[in-house]
């Protein structure tokens, strides 16, 4: 018996949100008195599979085929029921990021095994297996008890941030039962073109709404976003109105963002917005309109016109930063 993690990565590099899971799998391992594995698919660099050791895995299985670069859903689906039944995990964990969100519910039909999908919480195992998630746009949690032998839960990122210990892990190559004919899609072309932060990955995000009046003005939010190290975001309305791409559409409907420090500009703060961001440590919003509903849901307020704020604050933050 085992807890198996699906440590994703990008470039080689194992993602923060990976390493979040594989901590959580190494720490429900001890709590159910086995021993975690992280796999890791795709060409990775070895001090990135060796350092999985330093959040709880024992074993690393790495399958460094070429072919692995890029995600595909049905091969990794494949490929990870391979390595469940290999190392006899009982739990599969991913993270509940893009990647974990499509592949996940694919594993656990493989096993038969019940799923969590989006967890906030450890197993509380001391009457079954329960298993906290959050509903309804993060208006109310569910606890659920997987009774079926197998389970797979996805974490969401930022629950529990990753901390480095001293362990160490047993590297082994891995070698799928896979072929070309496994391949139903091929990515042709990757393209970044909302910066070098990940969303999902950034600590900081500057995001703005319909107050900004049009995609010409964003160039003020991408100043402060600079100035910051934070990537930039959006809601809904301006992703379906043209003025920036919808993989930075934060939201019931687009993304799942939990970074220390969110500053929503010109966003109203409607729930299926808040969906998306109330999982943020510190909430600036800026806004004109004192009754905006995004007020209730902040840590600090900035009533004022964000033509006149943003550049102020952009400022501020270079001044401060020397
Ligand atoms: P608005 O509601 O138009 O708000 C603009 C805000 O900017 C206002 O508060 C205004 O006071 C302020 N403002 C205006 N000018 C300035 C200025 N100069 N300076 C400062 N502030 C200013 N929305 C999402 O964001 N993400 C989702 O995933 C999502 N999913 C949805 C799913 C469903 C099923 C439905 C029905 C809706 C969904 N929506 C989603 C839409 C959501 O309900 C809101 O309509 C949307 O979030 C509003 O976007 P906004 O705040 O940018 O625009």
């Amino acid at each position: 018996m085992s807890i198996l993690i699906f440590a994703d990565q990008t470039q080689g590099k194992i993602k923060k949100a990976a390493l979040e899971a594989v901590q959580y799998g190494s720490k429900i391992a001890a709590q159910l008195g086995t021993t975690a594995t992280a796999l890791v698919l795709g060409p990775a660099d070895d001090t990135e599979l060796a350092a999985l050791g330093n959040y709880g895995a024992t074993k690393v299985l790495h399958a460094a085929d070429a072919r692995l670069h890029e995600v595909e859903s049905t091969v990794y689906t494949k490929i990870i029921t391979e390595a469940a039944a290999k190392e006899n995990a009982i739990v599969v964990i991913f993270p509940h990021n893009f990647d974990g969100k499509a592949i996940a519910p694919r594993v656990a039909a493989r096993l038969k095994a019940g799923l969590v999908a989006g967890a906030v919480s450890y197993p509380d195992t001391s009457n079954g297996f329960v298993v906290k998630k959050s509903v309804f746009s993060g208006k109310a949690f569910a606890n659920i008890n997987i009774v079926s032998e197998k389970k797979v839960i996805s974490l969401i990122p930022n629950t529990y941030p990753a901390v480095a210990g001293s362990g160490t892990a047993t590297v082994e190559a891995f070698a799928p039962a896979i072929n070309d004919a496994d391949f139903k899609v091929k990515v042709v072309k990757v393209e970044t073109v909302s910066g070098d932060i990940p969303l999902t990955e950034a600590e900081i995000i500057v995001s703005g709404g319909r107050g900004m009046k049009g995609p010409e003005n964003w160039g003020m939010l991408e100043d402060l976003a600079k100035a910051l190290g934070a990537a930039t975001a959006s809601s809904r309305p301006v992703a379906d109105s043209g003025w920036r791409p919808h993989h930075e559409h934060v939201g019931q409907t687009g993304l799942t963002v939990r970074p220390n420090l969110y500053i929503a500009i010109g966003i109203s703060g409607a729930i299926q917005h808040l969906a998306g961001v109330n999982g943020s440590k510190v909430i600036v919003v800026v806004n004109k309109d004192p009754e905006a509903p995004f007020f209730k849901a902040a840590d600090y307020g900035i009533v004022g016109d964000a033509f006149e704020v943003v550049p102020k604050l952009t400022e501020a933050v270079k001044a401060f930063k020397g």
